[in-house]
């Protein structure tokens, strides 16, 4: 029966699948920690004490739980930008549907095939990063390979770009040998390549610091210091495993369509970000990753990669952002980023929103900004 449900997962296009047992996991504690030190910053999904009851043991989630089925999918597209210099960077797992849909889809469909396998009724939940399970332990536990320094599940023969997914189920399956060795031996290059210093020796992630944090969960304003770091990045950051070795190495791209970039995303320019109409969020990002952010959060995120971009040509872009858009934080953004452009086009874009621009607080950063354009002037002669 398992090797019947393997096979049927690979048919699925899962290209790893494993059986671990539903023990309660062996990171907790160290998650416990990273909570507690509130590195999670505003995903408080993640804290509630019933998630927190949850996560200690798969059998509060399904009591009956005797195994759990765990698969990754290959998330790495096929397509790479034609121009990459100029192209608004978007995660390369986001860049096709939504995963969630996608991955639940195939899982229900393996519960269908284990239903049609067995007379008797079972139960069981269906989790692809929804749920509050240490699904990369779990992982690990399964056989699909071991924890990176970057956190990331890395396979020895097929990298780390993949998406994971477990069934819990009330039926008994034969269980994996666990993934113990660590292949990551004394490289440091994840850590050393994060730009904003997210990654910590323990293995987790300070979220609040992290390019794919702030871009994806986080609401509010970036903070200016981490603005610089963040680069081109529109929604995630892929650094940590386009640097790692093992992806350097093995990791292909997949032929799967779902996760092909849609049309919106082959090739973005930080100008289809910029001038993103509420129209064309929809039509564009129905059913996509990106809805995550929503409109407003991509506007922010364009303006922070116009700004690093230092573009001239964004200034139009950028001005009539801060003029027109509803949201204070996009306005904010917009602010920020021709400050950053400098040169006399980005001060007369200032200058000229200062006299029509009536909120007090963009009001009060435009005449910040232009002051300090004086002060660096003064400095410099
Ligand atoms: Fe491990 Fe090096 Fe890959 Fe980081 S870059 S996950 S340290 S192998």
């Amino acid at each position: 029966m398992t090797k019947r449900i393997k096979r049927e997962a690979q048919n699925l296009g899962f290209a790893l699948v494993g059986i671990t047992s539903p023990d309660p996991p062996s990171h907790l504690e160290i998650y416990s920690h990273w909570l507690q030190a509130g590195m999670h910053g505003e995903m408080n999904y993640l804290a509630t004490a019933r998630a927190k009851e949850r996560r200690a043991d798969p059998r509060k989630i399904l009591p009956d739980c005797q195994s759990i089925l765990v698969v990754a999918v290959n998330c790495l597209p096929t397509k790479k930008p034609q121009n990459p210099s100029s192209t608004a960077k978007v995660a390369a797992y986001a860049q096709g549907d939504d995963y969630h849909k996608i991955i639940t889809e195939r899982l229900q469909k393996l519960v269908h095939f284990i239903e049609a396998q067995i007379d008797t009724p079972f139960s069981f939940k269906i989790y692809t990063d929804t749920g509050p399970i240490l699904e990369r332990e779990l992982a690990q536990r399964a056989g699909l390979g071991w924890i990176g320094k970057n956190t990331c599940l890395i396979h020895p023969r097929l990298g780390s770009h993949f998406l994971i997914g477990e069934v819990l189920l009330s039926i008994p399956l034969a269980f994996d040998t666990p993934f113990v060795s660590d292949h990551c031996g004394s490289c440091t290059r994840c850590i050393d390549s994060c730009p904003t210093n997210c990654i910590l020796p323990n293995r987790t992630i300070d979220a609040r610091r992290c390019i794919s944090y702030l871009t994806i969960e986080h609401r509010g304003d970036i903070a200016h210091e981490l603005r610089a770091k963040v680069g081109d990045w529109v929604f995630g950051c892929d650094i940590c495993q386009d640097v790692c070795p093992w992806n350097l190495r093995f990791s292909a791209p997949t032929e799967d369509d779902a996760f092909q970039p849609r049309a919106f995303l082959k090739d973005p320019s930080l100008e289809d970000f910029l001038t993103l109409s509420p129209d064309e969020f929809r039509t564009n990002l129905s059913g996509s990753p990106l809805k995550r952010s929503k409109r407003d959060g991509l506007l922010r995120n364009a303006a922070v990669a116009a700004g690093n971009s230092k573009r001239e040509d964004l200034i139009p872009m950028l001005e009539k952002n801060l003029i027109n858009e509803k949201t204070l934080q996009v306005r904010s953004h917009a602010v920020w980023a021709l400050l950053q452009i400098r040169g006399d086009k980005a001060k007369r874009a200032l200058q000229k929103t200062s006299k029509s621009v009536q909120d007090p607080t963009i009001l009060a950063e435009i005449h910040e900004a232009l002051a300090s354009w004086e002060i660096d002037r003064e400095d410099t002669q």
